[in-house]
Order: C-alpha cells, then sequence, then structure tokens
C-alpha cells in the first residue's frame, strides 16, 4: 500500500473509549459511555437516539468542543487530548465545519456577508475563492438568495447558507447537529438532500446527529445511540427515501469495534 492509499484507508475520526460524565450538583451523570467507533473518510454517519440519549455530548466531544473524562478522540490521527487548548482551536477551524440546529446566521449581514465573516474568522490567509462560493451557491441552490438578510430567507433557505459557510473553508469534516429540527418536512427534504449532495460531491466526511429516524436513513451508516451507549449499527439508504415505505436494508448487527 502506498502513502495516498495508506492515508485513505486511514479512519478520517476514531472514538475511543470515550466516556463523559457531567457533574450535575451531587449526581453524577454518564452522558457518554465507552463508545468507540470509526468513521472513513467521505462516509456520511448518522447519530441517531431520543433526546437525552447522548447525542450533543458526543458531538461537542467530536468537535473537540469539550474535553472527554476518558477515552480519546482522534481526528486525522491526531488525539486531540494530546494538543493544546490553541492547537485545538485550530484543528477544528482547519478540519472542522459546524451546522447546527439554530442557523446562527448574523441577522443585520446578508447571507454572503455571513459566509465572507465565517471565512474571515477561519484565518485563512489566500483570500475566499468566489468560483468556489459561486459552485456552493449552486449546489445548494442559493445563488439568487445571496443579496438577502437571514430575515428574508425561508428557514430551509438560512440553513442552506449556514451549510454554505460551514464548507466555504473547505473542512475535512461536516459536523451537523439536528440541522432540520427547526424545519418543516419540505425545507428539511430539501436541505437533507443538499447535505447528501454536498458529502457526494465535495467528498467531505459528514456526522449528523438527529433524532429523526427518517432524517438519518439518508445516511450511509447510522449510529443509533441509547442512555450514552451505542447500542446498534445499520446501513442507510445513502439518499433520501421515498415518503411510502422506507426500507431500511438489513441491519448489520453488531456494534464494530475499533
Ligand atoms: P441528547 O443530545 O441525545 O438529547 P445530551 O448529550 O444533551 O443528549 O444529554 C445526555 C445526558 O447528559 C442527559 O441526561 C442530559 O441531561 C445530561 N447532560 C447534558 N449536558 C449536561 C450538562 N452540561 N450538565 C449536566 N448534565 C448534562
Amino acid at each position: 500500500m502506498n502513502a495516498v492509499q495508506e492515508e485513505a484507508s486511514n479512519p478520517i475520526i476514531r472514538a475511543e473509549n470515550l466516556s463523559k460524565v457531567y457533574a450535575a450538583g451531587r449526581i453524577m451523570v454518564a452522558a457518554v459511555r465507552d463508545v468507540s467507533f470509526e468513521v472513513k473518510r467521505g462516509e456520511f454517519v448518522a447519530i441517531v437516539g431520543p433526546s437525552g440519549s447522548g447525542k450533543s455530548t458526543l458531538f461537542y466531544l467530536l468537535g473537540g468542543l469539550t474535553r472527554a473524562s476518558e477515552g480519546k478522540v482522534v481526528i486525522d490521527g491526531v488525539d486531540f487530548a494530546s494538543l493544546s487548548d490553541a492547537d485545538r482551536t485550530r484543528l477544528r477551524k482547519n478540519r472542522i465545519g459546524f451546522v447546527f440546529q439554530k442557523f446562527n446566521l448574523l441577522p443585520t449581514l446578508s447571507a454572503m456577508g455571513n459566509i465572507e465573516i465565517a471565512y474571515t474568522v477561519s484565518g485563512r490567509k489566500e483570500p475566499m475563492d468566489r468560483k468556489y462560493l459561486e459552485h456552493l451557491s449552486d449546489l445548494l441552490s442559493i445563488r439568487g438568495r445571496l443579496e438577502h438578510r437571514p430575515s428574508e430567507l425561508s428557514g430551509g433557505e438560512q440553513q442552506r447558507v449556514a451549510i454554505a459557510r460551514a464548507l466555504i473553508t473547505r473542512p475535512s469534516i461536516v459536523l451537523a447537529d439536528e440541522p432540520t429540527g427547526n424545519l418543516d418536512t419540505k425545507n428539511s427534504d430539501a436541505v437533507l438532500k443538499m447535505l447528501v449532495r454536498s458529502n457526494q460531491e465535495l467528498g467531505q466526511t459528514t456526522l449528523m446527529i438527529t433524532h429523526n429516524p427518517e432524517a438519518a436513513a439518508i445516511a450511509g451508516r447510522i449510529l443509533h445511540m441509547r442512555d450514552g451507549e451505542i447500542i446498534k449499527i445499520e446501513k442507510g439508504l445513502g439518499q433520501l427515501g421515498t415518503a411510502a415505505g422506507q426500507h431500511l436494508p438489513a441491519q448489520d448487527g453488531t456494534v464494530s469495534a475499533v
């Protein structure tokens, strides 16, 4: 195996015996318990589970937004815990694009302004690639909406602008936390389609947290969480299913070990 092949076959994300315990007063809450899994480069993985199952905590751990109580998160061969706060922030800015349930667009700026400011804040030295922004705008069907402020856009359009904002720095990983949580079915379907399309066309690895099994089905692989643990891993459709009768392929069965 040559160096290029070896890099491509290494997992881009590795969670190893990951645990997070919160102290809520005198009570300790184990939000994530001994979770291990790997994500391959370019994969689209959904993490699904009911409220309180530990999805957000896992998201924060994978994004380097909080420290693990035990275990580790390895991004592209680099252990988050081994880094200083400044280096962890740098790794996050260079490699990860975040999409949240709340679009968090700045209300006084246009869609374009929101994307530009995100690029500036990322600290990239080279100027923003306008051609790439045009490509993203076409991919996300927001080309005609870039001069509008968030209040002039539908929820779905706002979320697609937020996705463009996350993608403009060409992150190798996109972490999306309930990206369709604030959207109606039509807008939600459009956003999910765009996430799949950008994953397939731009090749970044995508991890999406959701409590909605239908949304999760668009992923290539679905990790089911319950009480802080991954209880099942199954194959997804890899695309948006038809409304009538979604049939998931047979389950993989066991949770794959690291
Ligand atoms: P989900 O995203 O699946 O709803 P969370 O990761 O938000 O799950 O929460 C998992 C568990 O951890 C829940 O029992 C929740 O109450 C608890 N929890 C989450 N954040 C905190 C915190 N900052 N302090 C204490 N407990 C927390």
